[in-house]
């Protein structure tokens, strides 16, 4: 097997500039932020976005999150209205992603929106990918760096594994968050299509008004709220006080023992903990060989909303 190690590329001024080629050659490459990694290429390039797409074995008629350095490349592309300042100035760059109006004369390839009139658009914090950013005269489509419906990767090394090494990655050390973004529909009634780190009550804050937490769309609206998505591929049983020994149990909070097959998301029972966890667990459940997973029930308050929403999904059939 080719030497894993190869393919993470280490952050620093030399290789900066060879992210830099490698992406204006409109080639992919695997880069962090502080969701978790994504898998990156030229937004304004059909060629890099049908890589993108094959490389995931991903569905056409799921759109890509565009990733922007900072307002003044945004705005080129995508209609900016009073709502989004306002969530803007709050909590970007951040684990935030805004549906808008798509410009008539935004260069961003219709095939990253799926053809839609809309574009999903994030300015991500990390700050190796935000140099990345800088350096660039148009924006990375960048969705989750995973094979569809598979578990997102928070550490290089899960990318390489994801994509047995033929895609290279760049260092940015273990996504902070571990989940991905909060994703924000800004067009038509202001709703959540996918919970995340930022609440509905820390947008309702800001707007002043009621959020609510879109459940099932009759359209494609986002797909990551597709029922299966995010699945270790074994089954999941949720809400459950016990576990036999030969499966593996995620806990939450003290009251749990540590027992061979148990992996407790967060002993003290902090919820960004747990959210970090939830797919290093995943990962490590499955290589183990575990055949089915048991999870305890989880707080349905702040974050732990977002991690609920995960195990829902992965746990459908
Ligand atoms: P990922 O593939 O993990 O990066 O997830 C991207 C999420 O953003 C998916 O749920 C997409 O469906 C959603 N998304 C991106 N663009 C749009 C859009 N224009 N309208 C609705 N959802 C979008
Ligand atoms: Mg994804």
């Amino acid at each position: 097997m080719k030497n894993i190690y190869l393919n993470i590329i280490k952050f620093n001024s030399k290789n900066l500039n060879k992210i830099i080629k490698i992406l204006k050659k409109n080639d992919i490459i695997g880069l962090p932020t502080e969701t978790v990694y994504g898998l990156g290429g030229n937004a304004y390039s059909n060629s890099s976005i049908e890589k993108i797409f094959n490389v995931k074995k991903r569905f056409k008629k799921n759109p890509l999150i565009i990733h922007y350095y900072d307002l003044n490349h945004a705005k080129k592309d995508v209609v900016l209205d009073k709502n989004f300042y306002k969530i803007y100035k709050k909590f970007s760059p951040g684990p935030i992603t805004f549906i808008l109006k798509k410009k008539n004369n935004s260069r961003i390839k219709p095939l990253a929106c799926a053809n839609l009139k809309t574009v999903g658009i994030r300015f991500p914090k990390n700050k190796v990918v935000r140099k990345i950013l800088k350096e660039l005269n148009f924006p990375l489509a960048m969705p989750s760096a995973n094979k569809s419906s598979s578990i997102s990767p928070i550490k290089p090394l899960d990318v390489c594994e994801e994509f047995k090494n033929k895609i290279k990655v760049v260092d940015g050390g273990v996504s902070k968050i571990g989940l991905e973004s909060t994703v924000l529909n800004l067009v038509g009634k202001t709703n959540i299509l996918r919970p995340g780190k930022i609440t509905p009550k820390q947008i309702e804050n800001v707007l002043k008004t009621k959020i609510r937490i879109s459940s099932k769309q009759k359209t494609i609206k986002s797909p990551g709220s597709f029922r299966k998505h995010y699945s270790p591929g074994i089954p999941m049983f949720l809400n459950k006080k016990k576990c036999p020994k030969k499966y593996a149990f995620i806990t939450f909070g003290a009251r749990y023992p540590v027992t061979r097959n148990s992996f407790n998301l967060s002993r003290k029972s902090n919820l960004n903990e747990a959210a970090k966890n939830l797919y290093k667990y995943f990962r490590n459940i499955k290589k183990k060989g575990y055949k089915k997973i048991y999870v305890t029930k989880i707080p349905n308050k702040g974050i732990g909303y977002a991690i609920n929403d995960r195990l829902k999904r992965a746990s459908s059939k």
